[in-house]
């Protein structure tokens, strides 16, 4: 369907079940597509009571299964690349895979650890995505983004966007990532592409594919223990534990995963039982990676304020 006054490409009642990778059913009252980032903003000003959400892949959201009031944007339109030399300029709704081999095509280094992440560049920046001694802030220049309460696009240094792990000013302010401006590195090609395949052996060897729906890892690792989310769990003995139709995956205890018809409220009690679990036994309070996105059930809420906290 189109929009007749501002045409811009949008579903009411929109299953959201392909767009997020646990497959969590939800629907959004109203799913919109731009094709470019110009459409992006001017849907912030057609929503001024209810601020849209803007999505990227999915692959880090935890939708209510009673649905999505807000409007929602996904972003998978807005992709243009930009390459000069070594500088590469990336929008938002690039996939990071793409990215990743769009980099190795130019013999450009820095974007290796991308080749397994199922992200778009958006939801990247947003949560500092990284593995394998890399991240996506490494390489970045600046970064553009929307501020949709004063309306107003910005250009941002790296240190401006305020990185940490897993964290990006993103998650601070009233910011929408447009695009952003990396400098990489030349390399050979052959040990480009020697690190993607050996980040992807990894991975393959540990942890599951989207075949088994998952938003990859449950908890961030805690900087207070030596120890892993993921062996802390292990070491509860929740190695293939299960509430309703979440999992906790038998080779790699970080990752849930839905095993058909898994709800918001199966991920969020698995969740909250592995936090006060190894709350119990280590006196760590494991910090959930994931963005719930939705209305939620009371004891929902009640459950996230503490996971969340
Ligand atoms: C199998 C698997 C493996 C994974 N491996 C890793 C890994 O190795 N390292 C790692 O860090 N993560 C990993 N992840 C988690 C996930 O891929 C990352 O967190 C990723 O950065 C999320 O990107 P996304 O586009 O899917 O974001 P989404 O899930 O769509 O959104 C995540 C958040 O970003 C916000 N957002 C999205 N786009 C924008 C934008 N343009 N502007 C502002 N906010 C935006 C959303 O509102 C939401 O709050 C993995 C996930 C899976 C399923």
């Amino acid at each position: 369907m189109v929009c007749s006054q501002i045409e811009i490409k949008h579903y009411d009642n929109f299953q959201l079940t392909n767009f997020n990778t646990l497959r969590i059913k939800s629907i959004a009252k109203q799913f919109w597509i731009p094709d470019n980032y110009g459409e992006m903003i001017s849907l912030f000003k057609k929503f001024k009571k209810e601020t849209p959400i803007v999505i990227g892949n999915g692959s880090n959201i935890l939708f209510s299964s009673k649905g999505i009031e807000a409007p929602i944007i996904y972003t998978g339109n807005i992709k243009e690349v930009f390459i000069i030399g070594n500088t590469i300029e990336v929008e938002a709704g690039l996939k990071a895979q793409t990215l990743s081999k769009m980099a190795y095509d130019k013999g450009l280094s820095g974007f290796e650890f991308l080749i397994g992440i199922p992200a778009s560049l958006g939801g990247a920046i947003y949560m500092n995505a990284g593995a394998h001694k890399q991240t996506i802030s490494d390489y970045l220049i600046n970064a553009k983004v929307y501020d949709y309460k004063k309306n107003k696009i910005l250009t941002l240094t790296k240190e401006e966007l305020n990185f940490s792990y897993r964290h990006s000013i993103l998650k601070e302010k009233p910011y929408i990532l447009l695009s952003a401006k990396f400098e990489l590195e030349k390399k050979d090609k052959a040990q480009i592409k020697a690190r993607m395949d050996e980040n992807l052996i990894f991975r393959k060897n540990r942890q599951p594919n989207l075949a088994l729906p998952n938003a990859g890892s449950v908890f961030k690792n805690p900087s207070d223990c030596e120890l892993s989310a993921g062996a802390l769990i292990d070491k509860c003995g929740l190695r293939g534990f299960r509430i309703g139709d979440c999992e906790v995956y038998e080779n790699h205890c970080n990752f849930i995963i839905n095993k058909g018809a898994a709800t918001s409220v199966d991920y969020t009690n698995i969740v909250f039982e592995i936090y006060t679990k190894v709350k119990e036994k280590f006196n760590v309070e494991l910090t959930p990676e994931i963005i719930y996105i939705g209305k939620m059930t009371k004891d929902e809420e009640k459950k996230w304020k503490i996971l969340k906290k």
